[in-house]
C-alpha cells in the first residue's frame, strides 16, 4: 500500500481510500482552513478493501480525467479547482481546490440499468424507489438518466441507498432538487461528449460541496474509471452483463477461481497478479486517451 507522502509546506489531515488530503501551511506556518491539496494516490480499493497492490499511475490518470472533465462541464456548475501547480513530490496526481463544506450524499445517476440498480429493479420493479417500465434488462438504457443517491458509507461499510426522501430530509428539498438536477445533467452532458468517442458511461457518483455563500461546487473527482461504469459504445448490447472497461476488471480477478478469495469471508484480498496490474493500469490509460484524445504522460 501507498503511504501519504510527507510534503514540506503541507501538512496531512485526512486519507481516504485513495485521496490524501493535506492543508497549505500559511505564512506563519499554520494549515489554512481555506484551501485543500487533493492527492490522489495509486490505490485502488474494491469491495470495500484498500487492495494491497497499487496501479501505477493509477492516481495521475483520475487526477488529469477529472481536471479534464471539470473544464467540459464548467459551463453545467462550477468547480473546486484552485490551481494545479503543486509540490513536485506529487506532481500531476495533485490539485490545489477549495476546502468545501461537503454534502453527506453519494450523488449517483444511472444511465443505463445494471449493478446494484438491476439487482432493485429485479426484486420489486423499482430503482431507488422510481417506478420503472417492465422488461427492462442487464444493459437497458433509460430515457433519462436517474438520481439514485446513496449514503455516504464509514470506512469498510457498503455506501447504502438512500431514498430521496432522506435527502430532502438531510438538505431541505431546494437543496435536494439541486444535487438531482445537476447529477442528472453531469451524466448526461458525460454521455454527451464521451459516445463520439466510443465510450459509454452506465452510472457515475459524483460528490458536491458547499461554499460559505451557500453555493453548489461540484468536488471530489468526476467521471473517472473509480467513480463511474465506463463501457465500449461498440460492444454495448443489453441482456447481459457489459464487457468491462474499468475497475470491474479488478473485481471481475478477485471474484474469480483464479484469485482464490471469497468475497463473503470479510478477509483482506490478495495481492493482484502483475498481468491483473497490467491491464488494469492500461484499462485507466485506455480510458483518459480515449475520453481525452490526448496520449497520456505519467
Ligand atoms: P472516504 O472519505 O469516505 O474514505 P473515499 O474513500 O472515496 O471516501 P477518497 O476519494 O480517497 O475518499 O478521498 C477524498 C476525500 O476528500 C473524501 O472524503 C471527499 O469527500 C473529500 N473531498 C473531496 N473534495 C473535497 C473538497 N473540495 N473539500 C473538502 N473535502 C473534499
Ligand atoms: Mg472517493
Amino acid at each position: 500500500m501507498t503511504a501519504a507522502p510527507e510534503l514540506p509546506g503541507y501538512a496531512h489531515t485526512y486519507s481516504g481510500k485513495v485521496r490524501d488530503l493535506y492543508a497549505p501551511l500559511d505564512d506563519s506556518g499554520q494549515p489554512r482552513q481555506d484551501q485543500v491539496l487533493l492527492v490522489a494516490s495509486d490505490r485502488i480499493s474494491a469491495y470495500d478493501f484498500i487492495l494491497s497492490t497499487p496501479i501505477p499511475d493509477k492516481g495521475k490518470v483520475l487526477t488529469q480525467l477529472s481536471l479534464w472533465w471539470f473544464e467540459q462541464l464548467s459551463s453545467l456548475v462550477p468547480n473546486q479547482i484552485v490551481s494545479t501547480d503543486v509540490p513536485d513530490a506529487v506532481a500531476g496526481r495533485a490539485v490545489l481546490v477549495e476546502r468545501l463544506d461537503m454534502v453527506p450524499v453519494e450523488c449517483v445517476a444511472r444511465a443505463y440499468l445494471t449493478g446494484g440498480g438491476l439487482s432493485e429493479y429485479e426484486a420489486d420493479g423499482t430503482v431507488s424507489g422510481l417506478d420503472l417500465p417492465a422488461g427492462l434488462v442487464d444493459g437497458s438504457k433509460f430515457d433519462e438518466p436517474l438520481f439514485t443517491p446513496s449514503t455516504k458509507a464509514p470506512f469498510g461499510e457498503h455506501d447504502q441507498p438512500m431514498p430521496y426522501a432522506d435527502v430532502v430530509a438531510e438538505v431541505g428539498a431546494d437543496r435536494a432538487a439541486e444535487l438531482r438536477d445537476l447529477t442528472v445533467r453531469i451524466l448526461a452532458r458525460g454521455n454527451e461528449v464521451a459516445a463520439p468517442r466510443g465510450i459509454l458511461i452506465a452510472d457515475t457518483k459524483v460528490e458536491f460541496g458547499v461554499r460559505a455563500d451557500g453555493t453548489i461546487v461540484l468536488a471530489d473527482e468526476v467521471l473517472t474509471p473509480d467513480s463511474s461504469r465506463f463501457w465500449r459504445a461498440a460492444d454495448w448490447q443489453p441482456g447481459h452483463r457489459q464487457a468491462s472497461y474499468d475497475k470491474q476488471f479488478v473485481r471481475d480477478w478477485l471474484t474469480s477461481e483464479a484469485s482464490g478469495w471469497d468475497r463473503t469471508s470479510g478477509e483482506q484480498p490478495p495481492a493482484l497478479p502483475d498481468d491483473v496490474v497490467e491491464q488494469t493500469r492500461a484499462k485507466y490509460v485506455e480510458a483518459y486517451e480515449a475520453l481525452t484524445r490526448e496520449t497520456f504522460r505519467a
